[in-house]
């Protein structure tokens, strides 16, 4: 017997005031009473959110009767037991005001909403079909639109006609992975290797869709290709909301939502890629990617998702570490940009890796595992404590790639561990996911290399891993420098008007030593007031050794320091192209 659908619908019904009515039906409630709840997460942003509380109201009702609902915690509700036969529908007005790609956004403009912030999953129904009614706010001013998302509408499953209306879901996990559009968004389509492919821009911009088109056209087929023929999505929907200045992908298993600046996008007449629009392709990239290396391929936490607390993994440095290493390698390979700037964007993640002296407290590891209280809840003090997952992590694909490489004669490479998880872990129904060391297991086994030592110290450890040395035999010299000759104070500061506020202070550094800390207000370095212009310039007259004496407030207190300044920070690599011939970077660079 097939199991009966659980029919959901969703309105904005007071745009102007951010809010949409959701309706969940259920044809065969627990006859105990029935338990609903909102997940307190979205997959792909490792944090809490609690996005139930969003909910201002919810009542349930069967055959038009009040059911009363009592609530359990602070996301779940159970309602009354009602008669044999008779179905259960709970009704919810969300507030929807949050611009981001990983909740839900209403106003007279246009709506956008994922599934985790707004349909309730009734408890024991998850493994259900659903239907969603997705319906147009009422009134002549919404008479224009559309509908985008890469749910599959109910009717017909091959027209994609962007209307309102049915749409269906295997289950709640796919109902809620599917994030919706709708608005009078500007929509471009194109075939990635037989796929078709949509973007819709969401807000006032000027882009050149041929352009886009064209290029995201290319990454998605060398994507598609390097994972192996046919694609996994039948379909792969870009949802892309343009405003003044932000920057943010989510992914999903068919679709994307991301956020960009409007001066992210191409514009006609725009020559080559300049850095903006790189960057918003290195981030089209990245979540496109995501469709296999997280989506599909995934942690064994990951294969049944636990909606009401945290799901923790070690493994988030190769689901966001290794798809960072091949966003804008992916660029390079498919010839959007040139080796130069690939070589200074992997240079400029290098700084970054290094100049966090967190790298030296935490391991790639414990970072995947705590995202949910520290990468995802930074504070001063993070860069002290804290190792990205991301730019750490795509360091060590990068180091991985080039000792597979350089170990076996380029006969391997991190392509075929991808490749290889690809098949073994990330296709069929029944996939199961990957467990601490299936990684290393598998590039041992296709490399016939040992690798213990490498993962040990690289993901288990945190010494840095020697990228100069791995490097040496592709014919590239990592050179590190510092930045200016100014001496160093060992801190990141923050400006307000005329204010300089002291935002981090490194651990070891000349600040740290002398008692400045992250919030303290800067007044003055030996008797000279400090402002946004004049730091630099006061400090680039001293040398290191020198100690010079600060005032600031700290909790409007004024406070005196004696801060002997340090060298000026070597905080610069670069990756310098030896001229020779090398034919183990020609075969890694042209992938
Ligand atoms: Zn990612």
């Amino acid at each position: 017997m097939r199991p009966a659908h659980i029919c959901y619908s969703i309105r904005p019904s007071k745009p102007a005031a951010h809010l949409l009515e959701v309706r969940c039906t259920l044809p065969a409630p627990d006859p105990a009473g029935q338990r609903f709840a909102l997940p307190a997460w979205i997959p792909g942003s490792y944090l809490i959110r609690d996005f139930a509380r969003h909910i201002v109201a919810i009542r349930a009702e069967t055959a038009g009767k009040v059911v009363p609902l009592t609530k359990i915690d602070k996301h779940s509700w159970q309602a009354a037991p009602v008669g044999k036969g008779m179905a259960l529908t709970v009704i919810c007005e969300v507030y929807a005001w949050d611009l981001s790609v990983r909740a839900a956004h209403v106003d007279q403009t246009h709506a956008f909403f994922n599934g985790s912030s707004v349909f309730l999953r009734a408890l024991g129904h998850e493994h259900s079909p659903c239907l969603v009614d997705i319906q147009r706010p009422i009134g002549r001013h919404f008479e224009a639109w559309r509908v985008a998302t890469a749910l599959t509408p109910a009717c017909d499953q091959t027209a994609r006609q962007h209307t309102f209306g049915l749409y269906r879901a295997a289950n709640y996990d796919e109902l809620i992975d599917h994030p919706v559009e709708m608005g009078t968004f500007t929509l471009a389509t194109f075939t990635a290797c037989g796929v078709p492919h949509e973007i819709a821009i969401s807000g006032r911009h000027d882009c050149d869709l041929a352009r886009l088109t064209a290029d995201l056209q290319r990454i998605c087929e060398w994507q598609i290709r390097f994972f192996g023929e046919p694609a996994p999505m039948p379909h792969y929907v870009f949802l892309v909301t343009a405003v003044d200045d932000a920057y943010g992908g989510l992914e999903h298993r068919a679709s994307t939502a991301l956020l960009c600046a409007r001066d992210d996008l191409p514009y006609s007449g725009m020559r080559g890629t300049p850095e903006r629009y790189r960057s918003f392709l290195g981030l089209c990239s990245h979540e496109y990617f995501h469709a296999w290396n997280v989506k599909r391929i995934q942690p064994a936490a990951f294969s049944s998702y636990n909606l009401d607390a945290e799901n923790y993994t070690t493994l988030l440095w190769a689901f966001e570490g290794f798809t960072s290493y091949y966003d804008d390698l992916a660029l390079l390979r498919c010839g959007l940009i040139r080796l130069k700037d690939w070589l200074a964007l992997v240079a400029r993640t290098i700084d970054k890796v290094h100049n966090n002296p967190g790298r030296q407290r935490q391991t790639l590891a414990e970072s995947s595992f705590d995202a949910w209280t520290k990468y995802y809840r930074p504070d001063e003090n993070t860069p002290n404590a804290v190792v990205s997952y991301y730019t750490k992590g795509s360091l060590v694909a990068l180091a991985l790639d080039l000792k597979l490489r350089a170990e076996t004669s380029n006969r391997i490479s991190l392509n075929d561990v991808m490749r290889a998880l690809w098949q073994r872990h990330g296709q069929g129904e029944q996939r199961c996911g990957i467990g601490d060391e299936d990684i290393r297991m598998l590039a041992e086994e296709l490399s016939g290399l040992d690798l213990e030592h490498f993962f040990a110290e690289a993901v288990h450890g945190t010494t840095d891993v020697d990228l100069a040395r791995l490097l040496q035999p592709f014919g590239i010299r990592l050179k590190r420098s510092a930045n200016s000759t100014t001496p160093s104070l060992g801190v990141k500061t923050g400006s307000d008007g005329s204010e300089v506020r002291l935002t981090t202070v490194y651990e070891g550094s000349p600040a740290q030593v002398a008692g400045l800390s992250a919030g303290d207000l800067l007044l003055a370095i030996d008797g000279l007031r400090v402002t946004p212009s004049t730091l630099d310039r006061l400090l680039s007259r001293r040398q290191a050794g020198e100690t010079v004496h600060m005032h600031a407030f700290r909790r409007d207190e004024l406070m005196e320091f004696a801060v002997q300044l340090g060298a000026p920070a070597k905080d610069r690599h670069q990756l310098q192209l030896q001229r020779k011939r090398n034919s183990l970077r020609k075969d890694w660079l042209q992938g």
